[in-house]
């Protein structure tokens, strides 16, 4: 049995706790916030309940390993397309259906279309599985080309998502369509690699969830596994150092000055993070990754109902390239908010999360990460966040969405409000963005060890609770 210490209560630690636990160690989370779960967030005013980071649970295979009991609901559609041109296209997670509606709005050749690029972004999911999700990803392993060639050719990791769309599909609203799950990790589609193709192809096969209360209830779950299992967590304990000896981890040092001594360190912080600020030498990232985009969130409580809204209605805007200029920056304009940005409306038909007669929106938008430099907006300027709000309310009252005088309060969540809140650097969702390389779950010193979403394989729920199982399968049983 090893003692096991991690930095950090995140879906990713508290994932790796669960496992670790589960196979017999002794292991103690320590989390700097007051309360679990990291950008799993939950927020709560007059009745409302808002998830403040996902709302859409895909692959609830990888949480079932866990043990947890989820009241999983399967969303249909999983997310309602509202293209510039006004046409409207809702996902399904049965292929079947989904062809019929893309036929019905966009014609039979968009369907045929659409049912080639199915098959190809099958194979990637099968080779991504097989080859890239459940195990350790590094410029070792993809140089000694350790994967089956078939793998290898279906990922094509030379070949960008955007260049897959054009390969497969005529119709620019199907080409937007996939380019929108490059932002799934943060990426910006013109660069982000064709094997993300495997995102949409595991979200409809495998369906877009809900959980009733709010996505935030995984953590609870999550929590209450691990208190079952006998992990110790303990919160507003921030970790200041990792302790080293002789090139292997010791254990770690709390804000209080205590020292918690272990065997094995997992860091659940954002890799950039770990390494510049909590490692004893300022250690280099093997892997370079982009980082990834930021979100900007309006919270709304919203009186009345809005029957043209999904559970999930996303708006594109007329120029998705011009959206990506603005998150991104461009060859002489450095990063702002985009003027016309894609709109992610979230809207739960559940009665717990809402008053009578009422409705909570989470509204996302991409935004360019929080920080001074030339790829970044200062995003406590002020005045910018509420000034920005109002121009999004504006934008959906054009897309005939319009709220405005149905609005009790609107709150905002810009990305400097969760860099605060998480620690992750500039507020980006996903820590870095959509390539293969990532950085490694392996650290630079015996018996320490990187989970969550800046790592490999990647962010959101999923991913991260894969990058658990890739280190506790690292680890080992006690
Ligand atoms: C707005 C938004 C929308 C999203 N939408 C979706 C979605 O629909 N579907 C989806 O699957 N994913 C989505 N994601 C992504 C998903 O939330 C993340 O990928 C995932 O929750 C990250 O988990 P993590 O394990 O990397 O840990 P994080 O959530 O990054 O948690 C890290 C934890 O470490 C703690 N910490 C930091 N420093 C220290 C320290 N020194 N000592 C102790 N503790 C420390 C932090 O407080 C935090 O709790 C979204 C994210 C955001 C922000």
């Amino acid at each position: 049995m090893s003692k096991i210490v991690v930095i950090g209560a995140g879906v990713g630690g508290l994932a790796a706790a669960v496992r670790l636990a589960a196979a017999g160690h002794e292991v103690a989370v320590h989390e700097s916030a007051p309360a679990v779960g990291g950008k799993l967030g939950r927020y709560e005013r007059d009745g409302f309940v808002f998830d403040t980071g996902p709302s859409l649970l895909t692959l609830p295979q990888v949480f079932a390993e866990l043990g947890l009991e989820l009241d999983t609901q399967s969303l249909d559609p999983v997310v309602r397309h509202v293209f510039p041109d006004g046409t409207v296209l809702d996902s399904s997670s049965d292929p079947e259906i989904f062809l019929e509606r893309i036929a019905d709005t966009l014609g039979a050749g968009a369907a045929a279309d659409w049912a080639r690029f199915y098959h190809r972004a099958e194979r990637i999911w099968n080779a991504s599985w097989r080859s890239v999700l459940q195990r350790e990803v590094t410029p070792a392993t993809l140089a000694a080309l350790s994967w089956r060639v078939t793998d290898l050719a279906a990922i094509a990791p030379w070949r960008s998502l955007r260049s897959l769309g054009f390969r497969y599909l005529r119709d620019p609203r199907l080409r937007m369509l996939l380019d929108r799950y490059a932002t799934y990790t943060g990426a910006d589609p013109r660069r982000a690699p064709a094997a993300l193709a495997a995102i949409p192809y595991a979200e409809l096969a495998f369906g877009g969830w809900y959980l009733p209360g709010g996505l935030s209830t995984l953590s609870t779950a999550l929590l209450a596994r691990c208190h079952s299992l006998g992990v110790t967590v303990t919160t507003s304990s921030p970790v200041t150092s990792v302790g080293v000896t002789a090139g292997r981890a010791t254990g770690v040092r709390l804000a209080s000055g205590d020292l918690v001594p272990a065997d094995v360190v997992i860091s659940n912080v954002d890799a950039l993070t770990t390494y510049r600020e909590l490692l004893p030498t300022p250690s280099r990232l093997s892997t370079l990754a982009d980082r990834s985009l930021a979100g900007f969130v309006l919270l709304l409580g919203v009186r009345g109902a809005t029957p043209e809204l999904a559970h999930h209605t996303v708006f594109f805007p007329q120029n998705y390239n011009a959206e990506f200029d603005a998150v991104f920056g461009s060859v002489g304009r450095r990063a702002r908010p985009a003027s016309d940005p894609t709109i992610f409306v979230t809207r739960a038909a559940d009665p717990s999360v809402h008053p009578p007669g009422a409705e909570a929106w989470f509204v996302l938008v991409n935004a360019p990460r929080h920080g001074t430099a030339y790829s970044a907006v200062d995003w406590r300027r002020p005045g910018l966040a509420a000034a920005y709000g109002a121009h999004i309310l504006d934008l959906l009252a054009a897309r005939g969405v319009d709220v405005r005088d149905r609005v009790e309060f609107m709150e905002t969540r810009t990305p400097a409000d969760l860099a605060e809140a998480t620690g992750a650097p500039g507020g980006t969702i996903y820590g870095t963005a959509g390539g293969l390389l990532r950085p490694e779950n392996r650290g630079p010193v015996d018996g320490f060890f990187l989970v969550g979403g800046s790592t490999h394989p990647g962010g959101g729920l999923p991913m991260v609770t894969l990058s658990a199982k890739i280190v506790a399968t690292r680890i080992g049983p006690a």
